[in-house]
């Protein structure tokens, strides 16, 4: 086990600031990887195929579910996501960090197969701060906003099953303590 890579899973609602923290961790330190999941999600505007998600169809996705291919995966919000099985297998044995932005359902399937992972909660400072960074982004209608904000409310009554918590009050803050928790982490 000692040579092997460290899997931290990130959480939080939609709007915490999750992809933003996460690009600044990984600017941080060395030997980090993003594992970039497959969706059924559209792409937003600015983001690539094969290093944001992976866009497939509903019956692509169904099939990589079939074969077992995804390591986890859940719905959210009207659409599929999951965490491609064999990249990070493959990471973790060549000791490379590998970082996970998942939604709870499926951080929950992780700990349960992988139980030295290492789960966070990042959590906006207040509701009404996510609402404004989930419509500043203004990637989303105000139908999937209002979809995001009800998940967000459930979403954050979970946080306390994590091993921390982390408030994403300043991007760079919050990338300095989750490097923090990595680095105490043997
Ligand atoms: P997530 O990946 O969790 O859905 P994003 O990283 O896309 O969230 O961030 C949502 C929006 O909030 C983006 O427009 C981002 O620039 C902004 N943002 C992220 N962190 C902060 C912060 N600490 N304070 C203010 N705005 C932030
Ligand atoms: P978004 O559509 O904003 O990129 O992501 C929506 C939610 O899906 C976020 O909570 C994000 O963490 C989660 N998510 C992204 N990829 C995966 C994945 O592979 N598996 C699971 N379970 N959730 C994911």
């Amino acid at each position: 086990m000692r040579d092997r890579g460290k899997l931290l899973v990130i959480s939080g609602p939609s709007g915490a600031g999750k992809s933003t923290v996460i690009s600044r961790l990984m600017a941080l330190g060395e030997r980090m990887e993003f594992s970039v999941s497959a969706t059924t999600r559209r792409p937003r505007p600015g983001e690539q195929e094969g290093r944001d998600y992976y866009f497939v169809s509903r019956e692509a996705f169904e099939g990589m579910v079939r074969q077992g291919e995804l390591l986890e995966h859940a719905e959210f919000v009207g659409n599929c996501y999951g965490t491609p099985r064999a990249p990070v297998l493959e990471q973790l044995r060549q000791g490379v960090t590998v970082i996970l932005d998942i939604e709870v359902q499926g951080a929950r399937q992780v700990k349960a197969l992988m139980p030295e992972a290492i789960s966070v909660f990042l959590s906006p400072p207040d509701l009404s701060a996510l609402e404004k960074r989930l419509r500043g982004r203004g990637t989303e209608s105000e139908e999937k906003i209002q979809g995001r904000l009800e998940t967000a409310r459930r979403e954050m009554e979970l946080a306390g099953t994590y091993d921390y918590i982390v408030i994403n009050d300043d991007p760079d803050r919050a990338a300095r303590e989750l490097l923090e928790i990595l680095n105490k982490q043997k």
